[in-house]
């Protein structure tokens, strides 16, 4: 017998759920990509992603993952033989450093382990070592979705500057963009990359760019950048099509507009503010069983753990039976172990991960933690008792009468 019949709950993170709204909005005939509708409604786009990035800079859309991302920023700051210096809390760090590595860029990494945010005294101490200035940009990840920790952005900053140093600062928003709080201004971050899939509830295949104007000065020396990769067409396109150098990706584009639609209907704190409540239930849940088994959170500290996504370390192969057990007997899909540099466990059979971002309610939350309880049960896992009280709890106090 199996449990699995229904509506099925995508639970990693990323690709997220995907709004019935969103889809809807994307079944339509192909529409003109040269007048009408479709060119008349990607300014005002552009002018909401700048919203949700809280900046009032520039911000380009390309077709592509956030990979694309990734490429269509390091080519627009780098030439080849510049220094970087990347900041790792986890394998999202080192995979866009391997990328800057192979367009020519040389590469530092700055190692806080998969259990810790960023240290900001180690990167003013990296900096002030950099004496000629030769750093031309910091890299780093907001929330790193292989470990779920959350590094403190105004805190790198705040460091850059502390030792005067004039790097760039770069972050990768991918896993956490309207869901955790970022303030690209508000936090001098220069280059930010984000895409469709996660907090913005779009299918995958956007990949978004913004930059400020300190950004574009690198441009202008860059010698990575390429016809399509380069951001200035896009975003002071002369005609339609510079905005994405062809053909327009039509459907996604009503699709994130009615997302957007969406987060400005729910407005940007508010949807911060449901994804921090949805968080702390599942903290309160995976914090009970792990008093009476082999369930630990892999972000011990609150305060360094997003609201996107939650890590779990269980032992192998107990990770790997419960994703299959939920999936085949309750129609919820967790997210699996990555990278997690445990040699005893190259399969990352040890690990489960929670993605919580996006188009996600209390709901949807309890649910997936009452299957992941009987998955435990089911497999003959112990836990401690009373998570889902205390999950409904956490919800109850937070949203009050
Ligand atoms: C998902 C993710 C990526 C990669 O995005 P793709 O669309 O898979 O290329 C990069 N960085 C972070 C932090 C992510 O969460």
């Amino acid at each position: 017998m199996t449990l699995s019949n229904g509506r099925s709950c995508l639970a990693i993170p990323g690709p997220s759920v995907m709004p019935d709204r969103v889809l809807r909005a994307m079944h339509r005939a192909a529409p003109n990509i040269y007048s009408g509708a479709l060119v008349d409604m990607v300014p005002g786009i552009v002018e909401d992603l700048k919203l949700v990035a809280r900046t009032r800079h520039h911000a380009a859309i390309y077709i592509g993952n956030g990979h694309a991302a990734w490429e269509a920023a390091l080519s627009n700051v780098f030439s080849r033989g510049d220094r970087a210096l990347t900041l790792s809390t986890g394998r999202f760090a080192h995979s866009w450093t391997g990328m800057a590595r192979r367009m020519g860029v040389t590469v530092d990494i700055l190692e806080f382990g998969k259990r810790a945010p960023v240290d900001p005294r180690a990167v003013a101490e990296a900096l002030e070592a950099d004496t000629a200035h030769e750093i031309k940009a910091v890299m780093c990840v907001q929330v790193d979705t292989s470990t779920s920790v959350i590094s403190d952005i105004a805190a790198i900053r705040a460091a850059i500057d502390s030792v005067g140093h004039p790097a760039l600062l770069m972050v990768d928003c991918i896993a956490c963009l309207a869901c955790d709080r970022f303030e690209m201004d508000g936090w001098g971050v220069d280059v930010m990359v984000a895409a469709s899939q996660k907090g913005l509830m779009t299918p995958p295949g956007l990949a978004l760019v913004f930059f400020n104007e300190k950004a574009d000065t690198a441009r202008e020396t860059a010698d990575c950048v390429t016809e399509y990769w380069d951001w200035r067409p896009r975003t002071t396109p002369a005609n339609f099509s510079q905005y994405f150098d062809g053909t327009a990706p039509t459907h996604h584009l009503y699709g994130l507009r009615e997302a957007l639609d969406m987060i400005k209907e729910e407005g940007l704190e508010a949807v911060w503010e449901r994804h921090r409540a949805l968080a702390e239930a599942i903290w309160a849940a995976c914090e009970t069983w792990g008093q009476g088994g082999p369930l630990e959170m892999n972000i011990s500290d609150r305060a360094d753990r997003s609201n996107a996504v939650t890590t779990l370390r269980i032992g192998a192969p107990r990770g790997t039976q419960l994703r299959e057990w939920v999936e085949a007997n309750a129609g919820v899909t967790l997210g699996i172990g990555l990278e997690m540099g445990d040699p005893d466990d190259p399969g990352n059979d040890g690990y489960f991960r929670i993605g919580h971002m996006g188009h996600v309610n209390a709901h949807m939350v309890l649910g997936v933690l009452g299957v992941i309880e009987a998955g435990l049960r089911a497999n003959g896992i112990p836990y401690g008792p009373g998570a889902l009280s205390a999950a409904a709890e956490a919800i109850a106090d937070r949203v009050g009468r």
